[in-house]
């Protein structure tokens, strides 16, 4: 039977390093835009602003909905000398592109890692901010203690914030990635390249996508998805079943999510260091 991965335990030593660290800078202040009202980015704004007042954070919050009034909020935050970073909840509001939005915010400010310049210090090898999704599946896998070099990666998804970066996190510790997504699915591969993974990381946001039967003995399983089924939260990972055959499995609430939180917070502190230098 698995090691469970419990963010939720984890995230408390980060937590603790962050006061500390936090402790010893000026007030600074983190903002927050929404374009669009929903549930899950109301759970996000929540957390990050639980956390700002844990941290001595001030949590600027925000709520436009037109892109020219939006454009004009970042181009005043990036010159606001407090704010040491900025937030674009996802998904935006239909009609706005949130990577026209990203491209925006100072790279300096770019607590999330999204827009191209450091996106692409990530593609280089040298990253200085990595969107915190990412981060938080690359610590868990690290956590682990296990050997990466020369192990199969499987990533169940290709987006921006997390299978991409995590592919190219994961590619520096010379595991051999392979980056999976709908069309393999729809090509009906995506059993044989789950069942090779010795390292699966599972962001395609479907129930139960992942047959617990599937997962290599041994296997570390990070599962990211967060769906709303049947009035419960669960991954893309059939945990009950994955959790029988893996080595490491992450439970989902309670795994990757509160670990990302955690990363937003370590890249607002570099960035706030940084512009100390
Ligand atoms: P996205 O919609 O941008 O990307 C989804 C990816 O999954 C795409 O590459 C798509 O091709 C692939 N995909 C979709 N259906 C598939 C299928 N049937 N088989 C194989 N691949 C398939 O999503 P995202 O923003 O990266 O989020 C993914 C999931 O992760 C969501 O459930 C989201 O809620 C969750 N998430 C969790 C955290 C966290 O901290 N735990 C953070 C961000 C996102």
């Amino acid at each position: 039977v698995a090691c469970i991965l419990e963010g939720s335990k984890i995230k408390e030593k980060l937590l603790q390093e962050l006061e500390k660290e936090f402790s010893k800078l000026q007030p600074i202040t983190l903002a927050s835009i929404t374009t669009l009202k929903n549930f899950s980015i109301q759970v996000y704004v929540n957390q990050q602003k639980k956390v700002c007042s844990l941290l001595g954070v001030k949590f600027l919050e925000i709520h436009e909905e037109s892109a020219h009034k939006i454009f004009k909020v970042i181009e005043d935050l990036n010159r606001n000398k407090g704010v040491k970073g900025i937030v674009v909840h996802k998904p935006t509001k239909e009609g706005l592109n949130f990577w026209e939005i990203a491209e925006k915010i100072s790279p300096s400010k770019d607590v999330e890692g999204v827009n191209s310049f450091n996106m692409g210090s990530l593609f280089k090898g040298k990253p200085t901010i990595i969107p915190p999704t990412a981060s938080a599946c690359f610590y868990l896998i690290k956590s682990t203690g296990q050997v990466l070099r020369g192990k199969n990666a499987v990533i169940v998804g290709a987006s921006e914030i997390v299978g991409k970066p995590l592919s190219m996190l994961l590619l520096e510790e010379l595991c051999t990635v392979s980056i999976c997504h709908i069309g393999t699915h729809q090509a009906g591969f995506l059993e044989e390249y789950v069942k090779r993974a010795d390292i699966l990381c599972c962001c395609a946001g479907v129930p139960s996508l992942i047959k617990g039967d599937w997962i290599k003995e041994g296997a570390i399983v990070i599962d990211v998805g967060i769906n709303y089924k049947d009035g419960k939260i669960v991954g893309d990972v059939e945990f009950e079943e994955a959790k029988k055959r893996a080595g490491f499995i992450t439970p989902v609430p309670g795994g990757v999510g509160p670990i990302t939180v955690m990363f937003l917070f370590k890249n607002l502190l570099y960035l706030a260091k940084s512009d100390l230098k």
